[in-house]
């Protein structure tokens, strides 16, 4: 049983597939309404630390993205140079390793693939442009003017959540002076983990996504106002970041940089709605609740975990309002904890980029340290 029979997920990225199947083993009806017509999920991967293999394994999916992706250690950290600073991240935990690499699109096709066969409805090229948000029901209207009524609806729909709006009113993230630049690879021969090596202007890492691929990502600061960059200069500065850094794979790949196309590049945002994160019918999950920077490669993690937790919670609740007040016990303080963790990070990364000291008593490692506990405790 569950406190809800009918539900409205918009938005199908990773916590919205997660929420739909999850409730949908629990034998709910579900609808997501997802805003592109087709999905086109980038071809770089994601980092996932054993607790988004805990969450897929709440779903019944850890096994299989293990088998799809690369699961591998912890992370090697470096100098620009090369020098050997420490590892990072978790040591294994039960059954699963300290990491699994995965390409977004596989993940994504494994995800959809279980969203269908347990009965999930996609309504694709489709949104919501009114919400009516009672205390015992919701209705939308989408934006082919029809209408429908749900128990409850689930936004899912990504940092710059539209549902977040009309739930709770405008919301705007906040730019956080850093960009993320990623490039899918054929994986190096030598890639048993990951790898990050720390130079001046910018930091990079390499993430093996399955036992043929690869890919890089480049953190940089590229100012305070201006994020955006022209196609034409992608790769060009690419390549310039990449000179900082004379160890093979590191050149191996700036030689191999070739097409803009395969270039995506994020100036990077972030947000947090206060607690709660729901009113009256509506919740919002994932980004839209929560959206952390990428410096801890968690905020998919923490989509996946909010999905799993409230259907559980709907389901063993007895109304839909005690399964809400318990989602947000479990949850806020563990994404918060990650959120400040990580935007702390990044913050310290853009004044190393821009030459400036760091504070009085700031410790990376300390706060890595914390954070990757919080991740590793129950949830
Ligand atoms: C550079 C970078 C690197 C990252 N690396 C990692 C990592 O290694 N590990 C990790 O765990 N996390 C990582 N993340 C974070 C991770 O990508 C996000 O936290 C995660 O995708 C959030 O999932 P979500 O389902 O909330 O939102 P999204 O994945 O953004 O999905 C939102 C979905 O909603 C749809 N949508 C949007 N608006 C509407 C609307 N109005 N109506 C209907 N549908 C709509 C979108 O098309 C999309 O399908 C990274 C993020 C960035 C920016």
């Amino acid at each position: 049983m569950s406190a809800v029979k009918k539900v409205l997920v918009v938005g199908g990225g990773i916590g919205g597939q997660s929420v739909a199947i999850a409730l949908a083993k629990n034998g709910v009806e579900v609808e997501i309404a997802e805003r592109l017509d087709a999905f086109n999920v980038y071809g770089v991967g994601i980092i996932q630390q054993s607790n988004a293999l805990r969450a897929l394994d709440r779903i019944g999916l850890a096994d299989k993205t293990m088998e799809e992706g690369f699961p591998y250690g912890q992370l090697k950290m470096y100098t620009a140079g090369g020098h050997f600073i420490g590892l990072a991240g978790a040591p294994p935990v039960e059954k699963y390793p300290s990491h699994n690499g995965i390409s977004r699109r596989t993940l994504h096709e494994i995800m959809y693939a279980e969203a269908i066969k347990m009965g999930v409805t996609y309504k694709m090229g489709t949104t919501v442009t009114e919400i009516e948000n009672s205390e015992n029901e919701v209705t939308v209207t989408f934006t082919d003017n029809t209408k429908s009524t749900y128990d409850i609806l689930v936004a899912s729909d990504g940092i710059n959540s539209d549902m977040r709006s009309l739930i709770f009113g405008e919301f705007k993230p906040r730019y956080m002076g850093v960009s993320v630049w990623r490039y899918p690879f054929k994986k190096h021969e030598d890639l048993d983990t990951s790898y990050m090596y720390y130079g001046k202007r910018s930091k990079i890492g390499f993430v093996p996504m399955c036992e043929k691929t690869m890919y890089m990502f480049l953190v940089s600061a590229e100012g305070a106002h201006n994020p955006w960059i022209e196609k034409s200069a992608y790769i060009p500065m690419l390549k310039n970041y990449l000179s900082e850094f004379p160890v093979k794979i590191a050149q191996d790949a700036r030689e191999q940089i070739t097409d803009p196309d395969l270039v995506n590049y994020r100036p990077i945002e972030a947000s947090h709605l206060p607690d709660p994160w729901f009113k009256n019918r509506a919740i919002v999950i994932g980004d839209g609740a929560h959206a952390t920077v990428p410096q801890l490669g968690s905020g998919a993690a923490l989509a996946l975990e909010d999905g799993v937790v409230l259907a559980e919670e709907l389901k063993n609740a007895n109304t839909v309002e005690e399964a809400f007040n318990a989602f947000m016990k479990k949850r806020y303080e563990r994404c918060m904890a990650i959120v400040n963790a990580s935007e702390t990070l990044a913050e310290w990364e853009l004044l190393e980029f821009e030459g400036k000291s760091l504070p009085e008593g700031a410790s990376i490692g300390q706060v890595v340290g914390k954070a990757v506990g919080t991740l590793m405790a129950p949830f």
